[in-house]
């Protein structure tokens, strides 16, 4: 999990989940990694964590992180 992400595809605008947490929770965000095209939300589970940027299935994200990434 991430504190930092990408706003825009082409990864010129860095965001983090601050920022991110008054915006929209639905949008998607991009990874750090420029080799992953691995689309993230915010989201903190059961309130219990504090709110990261997050890829896979379990946020309903298109795009999951590749391996090692
Ligand atoms: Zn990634």
């Amino acid at each position: 999990m991430g504190i930092f992400a990408y706003e825009d595809k082409k990864r010129t605008k860095k965001i983090s989940t601050n920022e991110a947490s008054e915006l929209n929770r639905s949008k998607y965000y991009f990874c750090l990694n420029p080799y992953c095209d691995a689309e993230l939300k915010v989201t903190s589970v059961d309130g219990e964590q504090k709110i990261h940027f997050r890829g896979g299935s379990k946020t309903g994200t298109r795009k999951e992180h590749i391996d090692n990434c």
